[in-house]
């Protein structure tokens, strides 16, 4: 059988690498199964797509931002009558389940239709001037050519919370996703083609980001940075980028924690943290990975986790009924081991889970048990560290100060919960922890597309992901003052 052969687009055309260098892009349910080959770009690439993203610049930037807008609509309602197309590929180059694949699509089709909007709305201020005759007012403008640099547990989503409020604000793109999951990022470019946008201004090369990633971010041609993925990349990058004063946003890494007080919804609770810790195979951003809770109830409410994670069905996420599919690669599936191990090593006990699943269809993909630790010390790597993989470890607490201090107790800051029907401690929490997105009474994960989506810390520095935050990071403000005094 023929391997599709995926390619380039730079300057509104499909192109191959200019070394002819390609890659197989595998299904990590099926590792001996190639979806197709991807360019393996380098820097010569890189290059090519950044001027072209620039020569492509001055037009798009001078389309009005609504029309900019109605092409984004355009591809809003092609992924929505791809709905399922779109959903299959993530699940067979990413490996979660075809149902958070489509939870994903939504997620994406709900990114296009707001920033179609934002075309419409993109709003400056206008006030009073101290002076007399004098109009005072502010309004936006591109930053140029930006670079989108983004990593493989959400290829379509990502890409779209990024690229798409990028081109409603007049900036022309260079996208480079992950190498183990460039179909999707392909596709979503494919998308606005054909929704008609012009040549140069949507370019994406595929490819190792250690050989192209320097020239993304110093090319003097690239004004700003959006990259999401681990916190060592992140950071390497804010810091390349600074040195040269680019605008650059970092999306990195998190340590999620759900803290369960003793009056909560138990059964609302443990619905939450199952999903949070094993859905999508624990590879969410947002995953909860540190389940805290107090004391009075921490024996029962571990009992009823393990009873509902053993009902989860693992395996390929295309069959109907999967929960959880695959890791997503064999370095992901090595990493989940290898702090299972370590967790051993440390003194946590392995109360579910732990090994890698093997026996008939299992063999040929990268399947783990989802894993609970208990007996958890806040100091021990498997409580600290990002581990990025169905791995649930769980602290017992004396009260709602000692939750907090460990809830806080990480390098890490994206995303955290709480469950308790104590409105005074809800909000004490609120005020207390170190986290971007707070949810009380629900899990650590996702988000609304038109409100801020982001973390501190070191899970992300530079202006936070959607909602108008977006286009305060992908545009620049001017301030005008106008004599009209004559
Ligand atoms: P990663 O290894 O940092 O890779 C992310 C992206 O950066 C990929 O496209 C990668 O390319 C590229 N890259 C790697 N080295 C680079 C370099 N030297 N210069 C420029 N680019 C480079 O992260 P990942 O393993 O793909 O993703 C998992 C991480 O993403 C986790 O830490 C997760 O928490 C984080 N994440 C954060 C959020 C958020 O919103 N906070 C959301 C999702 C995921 P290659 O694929 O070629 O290596």
């Amino acid at each position: 059988m023929q391997t599709t052969q995926f390619q380039n687009f730079i300057g509104g055309r499909w192109v191959s690498s200019e070394s002819g260098n390609s890659y197989p892009v595998n299904n990590p349910a099926f590792k001996n199964v190639i979806l197709g080959t991807a360019q393996r770009s380098d820097i010569v690439d890189a290059k090519r797509a950044i001027e072209s993203a620039h020569q492509a610049l001055s037009r798009w930037a001078e389309t009005p931002a609504p029309q900019r807008g109605t092409i984004i609509y355009r591809a809003f309602e092609l992924l929505r009558a791809r709905k399922s197309e779109f959903a299959k590929t993530i699940t067979e180059e990413e490996g979660k389940s075809l149902s958070d694949a489509l939870g994903e699509v939504n997620r994406s089709m709900n990114i296009l239709e707001y920033a179609a909007g934002e075309g419409r709305r993109m709003f400056g201020q206008t006030t009073p001037s101290e002076l007399p005759n004098t109009l005072a007012y502010t309004t936006r403008r591109p930053l140029g050519v930006v670079s989108i640099i983004t990593p493989w547990n959400f290829p379509l989503a990502i890409p779209s919370w990024k690229i798409a409020p990028a081109l409603i604000c007049g900036n022309t793109v260079v996208f480079k996703p992950a190498t183990s999951t460039p179909l999707s990022g392909i596709n979503l470019v494919s998308l606005f083609e054909e929704a008609g946008l012009p040549p140069g201004v949507l370019n994406i090369i595929t490819g190792p980001g250690s050989a192209i990633g320097d020239t993304l971010v110093t090319h003097p041609m690239v004004k700003g940075v959006s990259f999401t993925g681990s916190t060592d990349t992140g950071s390497r990058l804010y810091s390349m980028g600074a040195r040269q004063l680019k605008k650059v946003q970092c999306e990195m890494g998190g340590k999620n924690a759900v803290i369960v007080l003793s009056d909560a919804d138990i059964e609302k609770a443990l619905t939450a943290v199952v999903e949070g810790a094993f859905g999508s195979t624990g590879q969410r951003c947002t995953a909860t990975s540190r389940l805290i809770i107090e004391d009075a109830i921490y024996d029962n409410f571990i009992s009823a986790l393990i009873d509902m994670t053993k009902k989860l069905r693992i395996g390929y996420g295309l069959l109907p009924g999967i929960d959880i599919g695959p890791a997503s690669s064999e370095e992901q599936l090595e990493q989940i081991l290898r702090y299972i191990e370590l967790g051993k090593v440390e003194g946590a006990t392995l109360a579910y889970g732990g090994n890698r699943i093997t026996g008939a269809e299992f063999d040929q993909g990268f399947y783990v048990e989802p894993t609970i630790f208990t007996d958890v010390e806040a100091n021990m790597s498997i409580a600290q560290e990002e581990i990025f993989g169905p791995v649930l470890t769980c602290f017992k607490v004396k009260d709602f100060a000692e939750a907090i201090s460990i809830c806080n107790n990480v390098q890490f800051g994206l995303s955290s919960s709480i469950y308790t029907r104590d409105l005074s401690k809800a909000f004490s929490y609120v005020n207390q922890v170190e986290a971007g997105m707070l949810h009380i009474n629900a899990p650590t994960l996702g988000g609304e597309v038109h409100l801020p989506f982001g973390g501190t810390k070191a899970s992300g520095v530079g202006t936070r992901e959607q909602g108008t935050e977006a286009i305060n990071f992908f545009s620049e403000i001017t301030t005008v003052y106008v004599d009209y005094a004559g």
